[in-house]
């Protein structure tokens, strides 16, 4: 019945059902919210959440799995299997096409995937109302991540500017099969509203964001010379001596609008 796990795509599938109801009981899923699970694999996470929403909308991308996948949940709900990569899955349309103004999204998701996937949602995420998944703990420590600590970086600066990053619990490799080489954990996001939002060209903040950290030892004037000069930098209100992992989301933000108007 249950099918050998492809490293390919990067295929863990959680068996402890401790953890399954902990996760389950984080998201609270209710029969009005709509659903989104990114890598349903053999239904650990989209039987429960299926029960407890009534339908849910599960992507894919891996064939082998939607015969089982549609067996077990047949009777519990309204399962609809999205076959495809949920890096080319538009939230933003199928949110509207369903005519619901956010999904919820969830999912223990493929860790070789795992940025390009938080990055991709993070553009949706006007059309979301909340995420909550899984993934390796190193990547919510840096998700999570202050100015000042080791482990802040470009993903601490992109996320935290889009949404609030709450770490809930860890998880660890005993509870899939097979066992990740890593400790997993568990985090909410929470996009933020649109007053909240900042007002530069993501864009912008991105490639500012990019080489400041891409030297990460270098003092910003160094770091970011291709980009902006020092003059520049203080017109953002920055130390052209401090360093890219001293700044705060805003201060990027802020890089960034200067970046915007060089011309
Ligand atoms: N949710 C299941 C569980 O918790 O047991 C499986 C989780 S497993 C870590 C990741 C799942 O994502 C697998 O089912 C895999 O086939 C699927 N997957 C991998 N790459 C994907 C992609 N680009 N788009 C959609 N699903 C993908």
């Amino acid at each position: 019945m249950n099918a050998r796990p492809k490293k390919s795509f990067g295929q863990h599938f959680l068996h402890d059902r401790r953890y399954i109801e902990r996760i389950v009981d984080v998201i609270a899923p209710r029969s009005e919210d709509f659903v989104v699970e990114i890598g349903p694999g053999e239904g650990a996470l989209t039987l429960p959440l299926l029960a407890a929403a009534g339908k849910l909308t599960a992507i894919e991308l891996d064939t082998d799995l939607i015969p089982g996948l549609q067996a077990r949940a047949a009777g519990k709900g309204e399962l609809h299997i999205v076959h495809a990569d949920v890096l080319k899955v538009d939230f933003t349309a199928m949110a509207h096409s369903h005519g619901v103004q956010r999904l919820r999204v969830a999912g223990n998701l493929p860790y070789y995937i795992s940025s390009p996937i938080l990055f991709h949602c993070v553009e949706h995420a006007a059309a979301i109302q909340d995420m909550h998944f899984m993934l390796q703990k190193e990547v919510v420590d840096r998700m999570a991540a202050e100015p000042g600590s080791k482990v802040y970086g470009r993903l601490s600066v992109m996320l935290q500017l889009a949404c609030r990053v709450e770490p809930l619990f860890n998880v660890p490799p005993e509870a899939f099969r097979p066992p990740p080489k890593v400790e997993s954990s568990v985090v909410r996001l929470l996009p933020l509203a649109s007053h909240e939002l900042h007002d530069a060209r993501p864009q912008d903040v991105y490639a500012v964001v990019k080489a400041a950290f891409g030297q990460r030892r270098k003092t910003l004037a160094n770091a970011l010379k291709q980009l902006l000069d020092s003059d520049a930098i203080r017109r953002a209100d920055v130390d052209p001596k401090a360093r890219a992992e001293t700044l705060s989301p805003t201060d990027f933000v802020r890089l960034a609008k200067v970046y915007a108007s060089r011309e």
